[in-house]
């Protein structure tokens, strides 16, 4: 389906509300019905009826068509927040008793669920280094039910092969969910490549403004099927109207931004590449990236998020270069109108700070919508400091 006719048409119905460009905010708590059989039928198969909101909504199912589409996959359910997505998608997927394997250091509360809530009901979960896909299949057990994905993650960008992964697990049986918050579908679609459920942040590009957080999945019609009739109603956590429609807004212009951003991204990678206070820059798509080959095999586009490592053996000049940015933001998320890094360090005691561990020295960037010069200036400044 062309892109365009799926950001643009796909999903309104804009005769049903006076020819609307935009779409009505159908902000309501339920629907009402003429006939007890038509309610009959609403309390039989929720999925398929306007009965109460926390089911199906008008304006969140113009959003959802335009979502599965863009994942070329058969249907989706959006959430309030990505978190919500993978609780619901990984529990719907478990029973006790079941093991997971997972790619080590998952989004910091898929890990959270799978440390902390699921050994409470029996579940337990191996961590494998997904880059060499041969680990999934030496750490499944006869048990295993499931398999989660990130790839690329949010960090250091390490990667698995989709496809390789999805048939290992097919021939096992064993359920697949890959987060794919860094490309967007527009840049990676692991449906296509096999994955069970594709799963993503919309807080980060959908919505791309800084100003809604929620979350997708997406996959076929009768996994969608099972997560809404038990997960999706059970634990209530769907997308409210208001933000769905704040999510077909940003839409719109998705293709827009990530082009944008795609090409501010090579601007200011190349200025941190060649800058004597970087020792080291990963982003997927740069050739010296060590899985770039993968990067190009499975992903079409990258986006503005990248890591560098600070060459220093000071904590203290990280802090500075952090607290002179004069238009970067100190945030977390990304995928927004505004460019934010996050130094590694905030989150590690300053006592327990090992200069020797790259790690320790790494910066978030996530390049926004601003210009490049205006981004590589506010930069230069910030390291300049330092730099005699
Ligand atoms: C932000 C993020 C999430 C969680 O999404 P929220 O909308 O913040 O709940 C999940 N996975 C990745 C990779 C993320 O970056």
């Amino acid at each position: 389906m062309d892109l365009s006719y799926i950001l643009n048409e796909l999903g309104e119905e804009r005769s049903q509300y006076f020819n609307a460009m935009a779409p009505p905010i159908v902000q309501t708590s339920n629907f009402a019905f003429r006939k007890v059989e038509d309610l009959g039928a609403a309390f039989a198969d929720e999925m398929s009826s306007y009965l109460y909101s926390r089911g199906i909504n008008p304006t969140v199912d113009i959003l959802r068509k335009k979502l599965a589409a863009l994942d070329g996959a058969e249907d989706a359910l959006v959430f309030n927040s990505g978190a919500a997505a993978i609780f619901a998608a990984v529990l719907a997927n478990v029973k006790a008793g079941d093991h997971i394997v997972s790619v080590k250091k998952p989004y910091t509360w898929a890990e959270k669920m799978f440390n902390v809530i699921l050994p409470r009901f029996g579940v337990s979960t191996t961590y494998v280094d997904g880059t060499v896909t041969e680990n999934f299949a030496t750490a499944l057990q006869p048990n295993t039910s499931l398999i989660y994905l990130e790839s690329p993650n949010s960090w250091t960008y390490a990667m698995q092969d989709l496809k390789a992964v999805s048939e290992l697990a097919r021939s096992r049986n064993i359920i697949t969910i890959c987060d794919n918050s860094y490309c967007t579908p527009v840049y990676q679609r692991p449906v296509e490549l096999g994955i069970d459920i594709s799963l993503q942040s919309a807080t980060k590009y959908i919505g791309g403004h800084s100003d809604v957080v929620a979350g997708v999945i997406s996959g076929s019609k009768a996994m969608m099927k099972k997560i809404f009739d038990s997960e999706y109603l059970n634990i209530g956590s769907g997308i409210q109207p208001f933000n769905a429609w704040l999510l077909i807004r940003g839409l719109r212009t998705l293709p827009a931004r990530l082009n944008q951003v795609t090409d501010t991204t090579s601007r200011v990678l190349a200025y941190l590449k060649q800058h004597p206070k970087v020792e080291e820059v990963l982003f997927p798509l740069d050739p010296a990236f060590p899985q770039y080959e993968l990067a190009k095999s499975q992903m079409s586009g990258a986006c503005g998020l990248m890591t560098f490592v600070y060459k220093t053996d000071r904590r203290e000049e990280i802090v500075r270069f952090c607290e002179s940015l004069q238009h970067i933001f100190m945030a977390v998320s990304w995928g927004g109108h505004e460019s934010l890094v996050i130094p590694k360090c905030a989150g590690i005691h300053p006592t327990h700070f090992r200069p020797e561990l790259k790690e320790h020295r790494m910066i978030r960037l996530y390049v926004g919508l601003e210009s490049a010069d205006y981004l590589i200036a506010d930069m230069e400044q910030a390291f300049s400091g330092f730099s005699g």
